[in-house]
């Protein structure tokens, strides 16, 4: 079933970001003219609507900001990866991005513990998932 499940589809706006992780980098948008720090992907800044967005890279460590544990699939495809320990992570530049937390109980999952990222190669996509630090 591996080979079924759904993988990114960059876009032109995502698709720095992808190849960021592909290269194991985590990369952000940040605004040229605010310095605020854009996620998800877009063409202008979602504080003052500047089209002067420039990709850098981030350590991708933060802190997790909610969590939950999905003992059922949540679409076919994810019945092998039961638990799925769904998380919101807040980087460190305080933008929020969905992931999947791995290498950790359920039970030891902590609303603001620290995480790092972990780029999850599938199907020749790298995914970005968080583990402890
Ligand atoms: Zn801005």
């Amino acid at each position: 079933m591996e080979s079924s499940r759904p993988l990114p589809i960059p876009t032109p706006n995502s698709e720095p970001f992808w190849n960021g992780l592909a290269n194991h980098q985590v990369t952000l948008q940040q605004c040229d003219d605010c310095n605020a720090w854009v996620f998800y992907p877009r063409s202008h800044c979602n504080s003052c609507l500047s089209p002067n967005l420039t990709w850098k890279q981030v350590s991708g460590n933060g802190t997790l900001y909610s969590f939950t544990v999905a003992r059922r699939p949540t679409a076919p495809q994810f019945i092998d990866d039961i638990p799925q320990l769904i998380v919101v992570v807040e980087l460190s530049e305080g933008v929020r991005l969905n992931s999947v937390m791995v290498n950790i109980a359920p039970e030891a999952l902590v609303i603001g513990m620290a995480v790092k990222p972990v780029f999850h190669l599938r199907d020749g996509a790298t995914l970005l998932y968080f583990e402890p630090e």
